[in-house]
């Protein structure tokens, strides 16, 4: 179950093809950031071709600097740059051009700004909608801090899922995620968005930084009891040796029985969960076969 080196699971072929150099080619022309390219995501391939049913992607929005420092995250901390006015119109624009049916958009934390930045995610979200109101929206949310006006923005915006990670077991927040972070208030977080709209949830679990199992499985309890959705589960990999160590590599066959746990035990309406699964794997396929179909 567990040992340092790359078990061969994780080994992916890398993305290639004449959509995904034209979906490059269109992010480059706009200067806009995918999370797809920023991670160097192994999923690409899958989620931008959206082989069985629609393309999916994940903007990252309001820069590429982070007001947090979690320790598993590859973005930089600090030195915050000034919003981007056209960035809305230009990430709805880049949609409609390379025609995705499904969108992700996230974000780096703005603890900087007056109302953590929620204003900017809306406006995305109602331009990509005012195009195209078909195109399905789901939005990956910072905590704001815990600030229920913030949240409300974005609900009120009308995405078809807002998702907010829980990251890891409550023992584990700190040292895992910014000390600003905690379970507590993520678990708010997806309780506003359900207290107060019909929208669904959804939120993800990184495996194998030290956590046993059934701190995991009290963390989905605890999801469920929050009328969370959606859960994903994937392993974390360490993006750089500055970065926490992975303590170990979760097989395959322990991902499938987590999988198995939360949709037949727990009733989530669905679970993506596999070595390599992210937040947003094949969002837009998973979430067409079990909402929309
Ligand atoms: Fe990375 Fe998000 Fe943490 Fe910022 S808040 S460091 S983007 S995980
Ligand atoms: Fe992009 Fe998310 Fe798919 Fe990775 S899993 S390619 S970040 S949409």
């Amino acid at each position: 179950m567990s040992g340092r080196r790359k078990p061969d699971w994780l080994k992916m072929r890398p993305p290639s093809g004449r959509r995904f150099t034209d979906i490059k080619q269109t992010l480059r022309d706009r200067d806009l950031h995918t999370v797809c390219e920023e991670a160097n995501c192994p999923n690409m391939g899958d989620c931008w071709s959206g082989r069985d049913g629609p393309g999916t992607a994940t903007f990252m929005l309001m820069g590429d600097r982070c007001s947090r420092g979690c320790n598993f995250c590859d973005v930089q901390t600090g030195g915050m740059e000034p919003l981007d006015p056209d960035e809305p119109e230009n990430v709805a624009a880049a949609v409609a051009e390379i025609g995705l049916d499904y969108v992700v958009l996230t974000s780096v934390d703005r603890d900087d700004l007056p109302d953590q930045g929620a204003s900017h995610f809306a406006e995305t979200i109602r331009e990509i909608k005012r195009r195209d109101a078909s195109i399905l929206v789901e939005v990956l949310i910072p905590d704001f801090q815990g600030d229920e006006d913030a949240v409300r923005k974005i609900i009120d915006a009308g995405p078809d899922v807002i998702a907010h990670n829980i990251e890891t077991v409550e023992r584990l927040q700190w040292p895992i995620r910014d000390r600003r972070a905690n379970y507590e208030q993520s678990l708010s977080v997806l309780e506003q968005v359900k207290r107060e709209s019909d929208i669904y949830t959804k939120t993800s679990i990184m495996l194998g930084l030290g956590e046993y199992d059934h701190e995991v499985y009290q963390t989905l309890s605890d999801l469920r009891e929050a009328d969370v959705d959606v859960v994903t589960l994937g392993q974390y990999l360490q993006p750089s040796r500055t970065h926490l160590d992975v303590f170990e590599y979760v097989h395959p066959d322990a991902f499938e029985t987590w999988r198995r746990a939360a949709e037949e035990e727990l009733d989530f309406l669905y679970c993506a969960s596999g070595p390599m699964v992210r937040s947003s794997y094949k969002a837009g396929e998973l979430f067409v076969d079990a909402v929309v179909r």
